[in-house]
């Protein structure tokens, strides 16, 4: 089979590898298309260090060649692949809070992932996509579940106003859920007047850019409290500051972007005195799949919109070229297989 080799930071190989035997216990996967990703665009270029050569790629979507999944899907469907591995038997597994396993990885970084024409994939880790998804955006449901399980943890609730700050992916997904998830008001924030228009397309109730025009905007929609959740979806210790500084007092605030500062400010007298709660997640659990696929097929989260640029495994060097360079006008890239 086809499958794209990172043989060196920066530098792929489209290789042909051994076609994978499909054993107890595994589904044979042949995949359509895949996500890319932050995390790869870093595996790529040598910041998430790993053991090369290695076909990187989690966010793959495909059909059941061999083999019958857990959840009943067997060949001809059409199925999304769940990255995270678990061993079953560890102290978190035990717990049920198998994406923090201690022997676990993700497909594509700590093992050979998706990036090739198959995958051999255990059983547990198959999820039927059903017909009515289109296949081209479903890669996207493998993100939509770490910011689904987000906000399960956060607990958000009917009514509540809710603030995301950067609206890339992550952050226009987040605003998409929360509507989802019966918030009353979501604000979403960005110095993009591009991203705060797709913002109002994705059921955003307001927009705002950072700083004053953001923290007025709260305040008069929340008779001077703040909101009761903020989403920090960028990754900037200075944002993370700002959901401290825009949050009610005993608000929640969503660490959700990566953060590769070491050191920065922020507003430690608030984290004490409004006596806020961070939430943090890593990862999705396997139950975040069903129920992702279930809100897109419902219609309550559209993932077309999303899907801004295509390139075929062939060209996955450059397509990850594209999504490094800055760019204010790109969303989603998938790999057509
Ligand atoms: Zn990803
Ligand atoms: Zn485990």
């Amino acid at each position: 089979m086809k499958a794209a080799l990172l043989t060196e930071p920066s530098k792929i190989s489209i290789s042909d590898m051994p076609m994978p035997v499909c054993g107890d216990g595994q589904v044979l996967v042949k995949i359509s298309h895949v996500g890319i990703c932050g995390t790869d665009t870093k595996i790529f270029d040598g910041g998430i260090p790993s053991n090369m050569p290695l076909v990187m790629g989690h966010e793959a979507v495909g059909e059941i060649v061999e083999g019958q999944a857990e959840d009943g899907s067997s060949p001809g469907d059409p199925v999304i692949i769940d990255p995270v591995l678990h061993c079953g038997n560890c102290f978190y597994c035990d717990k049920g809070d198998t994406h923090l396993c201690e022997n676990g990885g993700l497909v594509g970084r700590e093992v050979d992932g998706v990036f090739a024409e198959y995958f051999l994939a255990p059983a547990g880790n198959v999820f039927a996509l059903g017909t009515k998804i289109d296949r081209a955006a479903a890669p996207l449901i493998q993100v939509m579940t770490t910011v689904l399980h987000a906000q399960n943890r956060a607990k958000i609730q009917t009514g509540e106003v809710v603030v995301v700050l950067g609206l890339g992916v992550t952050g226009l997904l987040q605003i998409q859920v929360a509507k989802a998830l019966g918030a009353k008001v979501v604000i979403g924030v960005s110095r993009n007047a591009y991203k705060r228009g797709l913002a109002d397309k994705m059921g955003a109730d307001v927009t705002a850019e950072h700083g004053e025009d953001a923290k007025q905007k709260v305040l008069e929609l929340t008779e001077g409290r703040g909101a009761d959740v903020v989403i920090e979806a960028v990754g900037y210790i200075s944002v993370l500051a700002e959901a401290m500084d825009i949050a009610r007092i005993g608000g929640r605030i969503i660490p959700f972007g990566i953060y590769a500062a070491l050191e920065g400010k922020l507003p430690f007298y608030q984290f004490y005195f409004k006596e806020l709660n961070i939430i943090n997640a890593r990862a999705a659990l396997p139950s975040d799949f069903p129920a992702c696929i279930k809100l897109v097929e419902e219609g309550k989260v559209d993932l077309g919109p999303f899907i801004t640029h295509t390139y075929s495994l062939d060209e996955l060097s450059e397509a990850i070229k594209h999504l490094m360079a800055p760019s204010d006008e790109r969303l989603k890239v998938i790999l057509e297989v």
